[in-house]
């Protein structure tokens, strides 16, 4: 079977696995030029979908280079399994990639994980959580060198959010914390199938190998970081009632009357790390 031939099994786009199929050849090139593959590069596609990024990233694909796919819906796997069947460097996953153990795949690999992905837009934040924390859990691994991701806009502008801006919050607080964050360029509505309601974006994420500013527990930063932007208007000193008083946040140096979104991430670690 050819290219063609794949392209004309019909599918009918399951709302519930957030499929927006790229169909803007344009916007394909784009990325892929975005990504740079080289020779030997460990690449993980989340969300092939239909190829609409796999197979011209297949046709750049060095030999020494592989790709593993990352697909929930058994349909589509089914038809990747069948258009790749004759490539030793590509393997399909049929399965949840919040439920994927990407250290695993990194220990049979020669170089840590280059990921990428038009992500589904419903699962996208708990994915970038769940990614993070596996590209940190063992600093030392260097489980993924980059990641290259299609996201709603607005998902992209909260990661990227310094602090006082109305969008800055936990999404750019924990990303930051773990990864370089660098928005690329907008895709607009028209160029997928069926269309998004939103404009969408590519960032770049590059996970710190040292990172620059250390929680003595990461866990620890998430809390405070979840409690003090639950509600974003409170000051500090209620939002955070509970977990530190007024007075060890004066004792810190900070604001108890200041709210969440004034304080930027050294800020927060350092109120991590006070408690234990
Ligand atoms: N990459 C294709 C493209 O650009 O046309 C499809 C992108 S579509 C926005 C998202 C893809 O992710 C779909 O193929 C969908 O089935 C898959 N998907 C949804 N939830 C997933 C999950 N939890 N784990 C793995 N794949 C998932």
């Amino acid at each position: 079977m050819n290219e063609s031939n794949y392209n004309a099994v019909s599918h009918t786009a399951r709302k519930r696995f957030g499929q927006n199929f790229l169909q803007d050849g344009l916007v394909i090139d784009n990325i892929l030029r975005a990504i740079v593959p080289k020779s030997g590069d460990q690449l993980v596609e989340i969300g092939p979908g239909q190829a609409a990024l796999t197979q011209p990233m297949v046709d750049q694909l060095a030999d020494n280079s592989s790709l593993n796919l990352l697909e929930i819906d058994r349909d589509l796997a089914a038809q990747l399994e069948l258009q790749f069947a004759n490539d030793q460097r590509v393997n399909i996953h049929l399965g949840d990639a919040l439920d994927f153990d990407f250290s695993s795949l990194r220990q049979q690999a020669e170089k840590p994980l280059r990921v990428f992905g038009n992500l589904p837009y419903n699962i996208s934040t708990p994915l970038i959580f769940h990614l993070l924390q596996q590209a940190a859990a063992e600093p030392q691994a260097d489980v993924i060198s980059d990641m290259h991701f299609m996201l709603q806009r607005e998902v992209v502008d909260r990661m990227a959010a310094p602090p006082g801006s109305k969008t800055y919050g936990r999404l750019s607080i924990m990303t930051q914390y773990y990864c370089e964050v660098e928005p690329l360029f907008d895709v607009p509505p028209e160029a997928f199938s069926p269309k998004p309601k939103v404009m969408s974006a590519i960032v770049r994420l590059l996970p710190y190998k040292t990172l620059p500013l250390q929680a003595d527990q990461p866990q620890m930063l998430d809390k405070v970081v979840r409690a003090a932007f639950a509600q974003r208007r409170k000051t500090l000193r209620n939002g955070l009632k509970g977990l530190i008083s007024a007075d060890q946040l004066e004792a810190l140096n900070v604001d108890p009357t200041a709210r969440a979104e004034t304080l930027d991430i050294a800020t927060f670690v350092k109120i991590a790390n006070a408690l234990k």
